[in-house]
């Protein structure tokens, strides 16, 4: 950062003078800001106020990477996108609203998702990271890489109605591996698209991390290194845990890891888990449709959670929660053909291998789940 090359004109003056006003800011402090650079991981529900609140901050340059298009669904959290931009990619529609918020922001968009390929090359560009996405592999991803540039991460996660936020990878600070060595077994931990989540909460977190990027790019005030904060929306109770570094670490203690690996193969995230392939043996959705048109003998099993299947169901499922299939073993035939679906095929394909493990050598996955048979077969099944 060079502030004394980031100037201010007579519209930015005024534009900031509510920060100019703060000792703590001032022309230096707002000067500063202009000659940063933040790159923010997905224009989600996170992202909305991370990236609305950094842009009205005066960031010189905000990189944005997404690869998403806006759904109807994240309308209710995703406050950057409008109803007018359903269908367009997110970063087209978050780069438009960032762009008419503050002009003299430049936005960059990056639309590609964060890889092993591409996260130093791209993260190398910016003063820190901050992660808006929802799943460990970014999360791993965007650790490692902050810790082999030696920039910050400013960390937050939602689910339900918690939320998480520190900053991590700072000089002596802990890292994400230090606190969490090993990502959960891939469907133990549902997801925000499975699980839901408040709508405010992503929101209430977003601005947390923003704080703090602008915190850590002025060099002002306490940060969250070394902290993790837990919100409780329900209670509306915030705690704070004290982090240390941990030595045994391998990416910021022993410095085993010296560059970046497969995050999906990590986390135990098959291919067919994220839909890119698929087992000879699974069935489509028109292809289930067929069979329970015949009558055909066999099971179909419901692996999501009641209130999801309150939603929206299969014709004839019987429902089983993931985490209840264990106990429920006995009550199935092993020599029976079996097939599980859930919303989207990722925890029915976790179920199938539960289910091959026990024995049930005809269990098949429905590919693409709800969602696909809402496409392909019927629409009048909602899509959540
Ligand atoms: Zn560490």
């Amino acid at each position: 950062m060079t502030p004394d090359s980031a100037a201010l004109d007579q519209d930015e003056l005024f534009r900031y003078s509510r920060h100019l006003l703060l000792p703590e800011v001032g022309l230096d402090g707002q000067r500063r800001l202009k000659a940063s650079s933040v790159l923010l991981v997905g224009a989600g529900g996170l992202g909305s106020p991370l990236g609305l609140y950094l842009a009205a901050a005066g960031i010189g340059r905000l990189g944005l990477v997404d690869f998403d298009r806006v759904d109807p669904s994240n309308l209710q959290r995703q406050i950057i996108h409008g109803t007018a931009d359903v269908g367009r990619p997110k970063l087209d529609s978050a780069t438009d609203r960032l762009r008419d918020l503050n002009p003299h922001v430049n936005v960059e968009p990056h639309a590609t998702r964060l890889t092993s390929a591409n996260a130093l090359e791209l993260a190398g560009q910016y003063d820190l990271i901050i992660d808006g996405s929802d799943n460990f592999p970014t999360r791993y991803l965007v650790n490692d890489t902050c810790v082999l540039l030696g920039k910050p991460y400013v960390y937050g996660s939602v689910f339900r109605f918690e939320g998480q936020a520190s900053v991590l990878a700072t000089s002596d600070g802990p890292c994400y591996r230090c606190l969490f060595r090993e990502p959960p077994p891939p469907g133990l931990v549902p997801s925000c698209a499975e699980g839901g989540v408040l709508g405010v909460l992503p929101g209430l977190i977003g601005v947390i991390q923003a704080t703090e990027a602008i915190k850590l790019l002025l060099g002002i005030g306490e940060t969250l290194a070394g902290r993790l904060l837990l919100v409780d929306a329900l209670t509306m109770r915030f705690r704070t845990l004290t982090l240390t570094r941990d030595p045994d670490c391998p990416v910021c203690g022993t410095r085993e890891i010296t560059g970046l690996i497969d995050y999906e193969q990590f986390c135990g995230i098959t291919q067919e888990q994220t839909g890119m392939t698929q087992d000879p043996a699974d069935i489509t959705p028109p292809e289930l449709a067929q069979k329970l048109a015949r009558g055909d003998d066999f099971d179909l099993i419901d692996v999501r959670e009641p209130r999801e299947w309150n939603l929206a169901r299969l014709p004839g499922a019987r429902l089983v929660p993931l985490g209840t299939l264990s106990q429920v073993l006995d009550t199935l035939d092993r020599e029976r053909e079996i097939v599980v679906y859930c919303r989207s095929g990722a925890r029915s394909a976790h179920a199938k291998g539960q289910l091959q493990a026990a024995g049930f050598q005809r269990a098949r996955n429905l590919t693409g789940g709800i969602l696909r048979w809402s496409d392909e077969v019927d629409p009048s099944v909602p899509k959540y």
